[in-house]
């Protein structure tokens, strides 16, 4: 079995966002059709911003452009919101309550109607209510993400902390010690991939 064609399905750059939590999310279907379609969106259980969903109900999705602010994707796709503030930056407008990427091509309110329990992940099945599209710009796929993602982001860890960094997709976790059975929220590798840094 070659794992690896997994790689070949194409997603887009998205971030998801809610009161109080954000995450950025690749695995985003329309899954139905109609004036007010559904779309799906896996997010990681261990997510901070999983939580948020469940309780919400509601929550955005800014579809990212391949221009798009690499400060954006360190902030939403690197950290938890556990350890920092992803709304202190000038970068957002409000959509129905909810902050949106002001300069994503478009964004879409949902309001959840259906949870899928998988594995590692939730599968968010959500009513398309509200969507706005301010410009034509072409898309940020995964695949052009994961080959250029050295010169889009710079990850960036908090002073006075103990970093580990995942070596593999750049997520950042604060604590002396990772936790024998850690997983990266992100891409899912153990501990044994995440490299120390001492700030
Ligand atoms: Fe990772």
């Amino acid at each position: 079995m070659d794992r690896k064609i997994t790689r070949n399905i194409s997603q887009g750059m998205y971030v998801l966002t809610l009161d109080g939590a954000g995450c950025m999310v690749d695995a985003v279907s329309q899954v139905s059709y109609g004036d007010k379609p559904l779309i799906s969106v896996a997010v990681n259980k261990d997510n901070y911003t999983n939580k948020a969903i469940k309780e919400k109900k509601k929550f955005a999705l800014s579809v990212l452009p391949m221009d798009i602010n690499g400060d954006i994707i360190e902030t939403f796709g690197m950290h938890s919101s556990r350890d920092i503030d992803k709304f202190s930056k000038d970068w957002f407008d409000s959509v129905d309550g909810i902050k949106v990427i002001r300069d994503a091509i478009g964004c879409m309110i949902l309001e959840v109607v259906d949870i899928i329990d998988t594995e590692s992940h939730n599968l968010f099945i959500g009513r398309l209510v509200n969507a706005l599209k301010y410009n034509d710009k072409k898309e940020m796929t995964y695949a052009y993400y994961q080959e250029h993602k050295d010169e889009l982001i710079k990850v960036k860890t908090l002073n006075n902390k103990t970093a580990w960094i995942c070596t593999i997709c750049g997520y950042v976790y604060y604590g002396e010690e990772l936790p024998d059975d850690f997983k990266c929220p992100n891409c899912g590798v153990g501990k044994e991939l995440f490299e120390k840094k001492i700030n």
